[in-house]
């Protein structure tokens, strides 16, 4: 029989976003629904984040043999890869972390979570399998898919997406990948280290989305390992190969090529799940870009509010997760409360991993005219040469004065090195802080410091009294 709930807040979607918002409200003593269509724990936990992290520590586990030779140590040849075993260690670590964000788990906090697609049937009402929920506050966060790049022949090939790649339970022999953001690179190494033929195509820049000056150094590395990436191409179509297989028709510099692959990835960019949704129904506006919100992730229905992947404008789990925040004290506090951008993170779990915060230089240089660019390399740094990993480098802008704006790490454990920055970024610090700190030696961290000290090194010294600085950052 159909049931009509009536609850203070209907959350749709149990991704990172979602999920988040739900046990918040439900220990504040809101009542809550919860409407899932798939998996609980959505993309982050079943087709992105934690299953390509875990695919990645395997292909790095592989090649740890062949770097141990530099240390000394040989551990016989090449790493025998079983790829099955792979895929079920992935699948173990998905499901050892999925009870966090189960049915049982949530119904446990009190919600009530109902398993069906919803759909909005007007401005404060919805349905979901057999119910209708007419709530106080209703709260979007249905993320986001794979976006199918308009190219001829696509729809009638077979193709891998992030949602089934993991699934494969043998090597793919040649894996082409179209698109060469995060995603797209992060599967082509841990493929490639893992024994795949791998070639990544991009019509645009490879890690578009970050500095060139860093990203390059990820680029060398993965064609040193032997993935092929072609950049500033066009693809023309993709039909079946004749022998099994996709093939890729495309323009390299101005001359038509073909690739056959065993295996075709799409990781062409991503498409929020305003679909089916019926958002009409609502009043609620969207491009397809995502829901359109405020600064405080309200949509065009006040009543209405809309986060994560779906919102944007940046697509991450952590921002699902401070984006959970901000609804939070709106819908249920009455908090005003408006979104930040300015210390946005972001890390790419390649290795070597690439790093961000905040404003890049071309982007400061806009906004702030005049700017010092610092500048440190891994090489100089003595925990990364006795654990022979000195391919890296820390860039870091601030404005006039020495406020830090922004910074990008590239190199080893990148991603763990960037909270100082993010907290330098967001308190809007002064980068003398950074450079009067005790770093622990040797530790990679010191990049940080040695970082921040060449702010006052190039400024005021000359070269005699720069190594005596250089010498102090290092011991003092
Ligand atoms: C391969 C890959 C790797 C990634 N790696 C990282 C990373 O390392 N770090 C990082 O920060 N981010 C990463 N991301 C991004 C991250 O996964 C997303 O930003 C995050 O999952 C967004 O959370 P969300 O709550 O907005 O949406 P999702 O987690 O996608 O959850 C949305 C949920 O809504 C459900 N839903 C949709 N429509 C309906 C409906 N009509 N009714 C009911 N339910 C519905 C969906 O089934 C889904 O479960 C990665 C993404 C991919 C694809």
């Amino acid at each position: 029989m159909a049931e009509v709930l009536t609850p203070d807040i209907c959350v749709i979607g149990a991704g990172s976003g979602g999920l988040s918002v739900a046990a918040g409200a439900s220990q504040m003593g809101a009542e809550t629904v919860l409407i899932e269509k798939g998996k609980m724990g959505g993309d982050c936990l079943n087709y992105g984040c934690v299953p390509s992290k875990s695919i990645l520590a395997a292909a790095h586990h592989a090649i740890e043999g062949r770097n141990g030779r530099r240390f000394g140590v040989i551990n016989g040849g090449e790493p025998k890869i079983d790829f099955r075993a792979v895929h079920d260690h992935v699948q173990g670590v998905i499901a050892a972390i999925a009870p966090h964000d189960s049915v049982e788990r949530f119904e446990g906090l009190g919600v009530r979570v109902i398993q069906a697609a919803a759909a909005f049937t007007g401005p404060r009402e919805l349905r979901a399998g057999d119910a209708t929920v007419r709530a106080r506050r209703f709260v979007v966060a249905t993320g986001s898919s794979a976006m199918a790049p308009p190219i001829p022949g696509l729809a009638e090939v077979p193709y891998l997406t992030n949602e089934t790649v993991f699934d494969l339970t043998e090597r793919p022999a040649h894996l082409v990948v179209i698109g060469a953001g995060p995603i797209g690179l992060e599967l082509a190494q841990a493929q490639r280290r893992l024994g795949a033929r791998v070639t990544v195509l991009e019509v645009a820049r490879a890690l578009a989305k970050d500095d060139p000056e860093l990203t390059s150094l990820v680029l060398t590395r993965l064609r040193k390992e032997g993935v092929e990436i072609l950049e500033g191409i066009k693809i023309s179509s993709v039909s079946k190969a004749d022998g099994g297989g996709v093939t890729v028709t495309l323009e390299e510099d101005g001359a038509a090529r073909e690739i056959t692959g065993s295996h075709l990835l799409v990781a062409a960019g991503r498409a929020a799940n305003v679909q089916s949704l019926n958002l009409e129904a609502a009043g609620i506006a969207y491009t397809p870009k995502g829901i359109e919100v405020d600064a405080r992730l309200r949509t065009t229905n006040k009543k209405v509010y809309a986060l994560g992947d779906v919102a944007g404008p940046y697509q991450f789990t952590h921002m699902a997760g401070y984006h959970a925040g901000i609804v939070i004290r709106n819908a249920l506090f009455r908090m005003p409360a408006k979104v930040d951008y300015r210390a946005v993170p972001w890390v790419t779990f390649t290795d070597p991993e690439l790093a961000h915060v905040g404003l890049d230089e071309t982007a400061a240089r806009e906004r702030h005219g005049e700017i010092r660019v610092l500048r440190w390399r891994f090489e100089e740094n003595d925990r990364a040469q006795a654990e022979r990993a000195t391919e890296g480098t820390i860039k870091v802008i601030t404005d006039k004065r020495g406020r830090v704006l922004g910074a990008s790490l590239v190199g080893p454990h990148a991603g763990e090195l960037l909270l100082p920055w993010i907290m330098a970024v967001q308190q809007r610090q002064k980068i003398g802080v950074m450079a009067g700190l005790i770093a622990p030696y040797p530790t990679l961290s010191e990049v940080s410091k040695r970082v921040a000290g060449s702010y006052f090194m190039d400024a005021l010294f000359s070269e005699r009294t720069k190594k005596i600085v250089r010498f102090l950052a290092k011991f003092g």
